[in-house]
């Protein structure tokens, strides 16, 4: 798969003034890439400043050759966690093997990367910082097109007008529900929950993952490094998605009844789980949420378009997010080098990428069925597998992570 490149027009005629909203991952690769190819970049994000905390993310096949062509490959190599082993549990704690990472995850070991979603985002941001304008603690109020540009008006009263607009929003984009509709369109629910919190690393772990399963429940340790905090996991199968915990889609809206929720599900379970559940009670960073993917049949309207987890969030479940991510920003920012024509451009994106994303959200029912198995039934023959896999050499990394080849922008 190569995204077809056109004759460049764009850098001999006007700057394009292009605002993007969302400043983790796809949003500061994007400004990036669109600084280089001369346009004007206004980044606005909700938060007061770049969240530097977070959960391991993974880095791999077409996405680390984005993040090598931005210069923060060696940068990320330091930061690369490493970790040694994944150890899968029998619902009373016993163990039922312990496998590699890679094994688990189909990444290429030596060349994917793992690193906490703070340093990624903090070396992308690193490199725009100085290049373009950053709006901290505001978001868009309103987004109104007109015949030559954007009329945006910002949460803080702040008027402008630009050429195009970016939604780098999430997978709750804001952007996406003001110009394409309400989340409920485009959310495909893969029928489970999850709760992320840090507790205190009481355990001893160190630069690993222990997975504890029963059937439709799953709880995960993972130490990053030799922390003394751990990123504590707790994900259950639920049917329908509970909207009472979920009342307010603007995220984190009724821990109250999410923790409820979690404590009645794990009621009664062994290994830690216990202890988790005490800690998810005294957690200040608790983020619950459905697992989900995001599915739409375009990702521009005018000139609005979509990028990240906004348009195509393929879910935890196939650890491609962050990837999808950076190689959608590149693509995108392709087109628009590549087209002065804004609706061309979005085509083009849309062109490039969309059979990469669709092989990277197909991930999805690998990843369920190998980490949250729902059935007794489904949970024995994943742990036939795992038994193989301890017995078997190394797989090698999954096709879809690597199935683009980036022209050179
Ligand atoms: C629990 C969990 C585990 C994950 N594990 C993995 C993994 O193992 N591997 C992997 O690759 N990916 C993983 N992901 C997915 C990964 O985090 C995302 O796919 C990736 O961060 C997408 O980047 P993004 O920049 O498009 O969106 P996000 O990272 O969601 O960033 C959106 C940004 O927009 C800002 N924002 C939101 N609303 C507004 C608004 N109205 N105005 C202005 N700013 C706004 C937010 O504050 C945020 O900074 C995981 C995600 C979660 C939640």
């Amino acid at each position: 798969m190569t995204p077809t490149g056109l004759s460049r027009d764009v850098r001999t005629t006007a700057k394009r003034d292009v605002l993007i909203s969302g400043a983790s991952i796809s949003g500061p690769a994007l400004a990036y890439w669109l600084h280089r190819s001369g346009c004007a970049v206004t980044m606005v994000e909700k938060a007061s400043a770049l969240r530097a905390g977070g959960y391991p993310i993974d880095i791999r096949g077409t996405a680390v050759d984005v993040v090598r062509r931005m210069g923060i490959l060696p940068q990320l190599r330091d930061a690369h966690i490493n970790s040694r082993r994944c150890t899968f549990l029998n619902a009373d704690g016993s163990e039922l093997a312990s496998v590699s990472p890679h094994a688990v995850a189909g990444s290429a070991e030596g060349q994917d990367l793992e690193v906490r979603r703070g340093d990624l985002a903090t070396a992308l941001y690193g490199k725009v910082r100085d290049d373009v304008e950053f709006l901290f603690g505001d978001s868009i109020d309103t987004l109104v097109p007109s015949g030559h540009g954007v009329d945006v008006t910002f949460h803080s009263g702040l008027r402008r007008t630009f050429d195009l607009v970016v939604g780098a929003d999430g997978m709750h984009s804001r952007t996406r529900e003001s110009q394409f509709g309400p989340e409920e369109q485009f959310h495909r629910y893969l029928g489970y929950c999850f709760a992320i919190f840090t507790m205190p690393n009481t355990f001893g772990l160190s630069r690993e993952l222990m997975l504890w399963n029963a059937p439709g429940k799953a709880a995960a340790l993972y130490a990053v490094g030799d922390s003394d905090e751990l990123h504590a996991f707790l994900t259950f199968h639920q049917p329908e998605p509970p909207f009472d915990a979920l009342r307010n889609p603007d995220a984190l809206r009724n821990p109250g009844a999410q923790r409820d929720l979690v404590a009645t599900v794990f009621a009664g379970a062994g290994w830690e789980i216990p202890g988790m559940v005490n800690a998810l009670r005294d957690a200040d960073d608790l983020f619950f949420d459905t697992a989900g993917q995001i599915r739409m049949p375009h990702w521009s309207s005018g000139r609005v378009a979509l990028v990240g987890d906004a348009a195509y969030a393929p879910s935890f479940l196939t650890g491609q997010g962050s990837s999808l991510a950076l190689v959608g920003a590149y693509v995108l920012a392709n087109a628009l080098a590549t087209h002065r024509d804004h609706t061309a451009a979005f085509a083009a994106y849309e062109r490039d990428i969309r059979e990469f994303v669709a092989m990277n959200q197909a991930l999805v029912d690998n990843g369920a069925a190998r980490l949250f198995p729902t059935t007794a039934r489904a949970l024995e023959q994943r742990n036939t597998m795992l038994r193989d896999l301890v017995a078997m050499p190394a797989a090698p990394a999954r096709p879809a992570h690597s199935a683009l080849t980036l022209p050179e922008l």
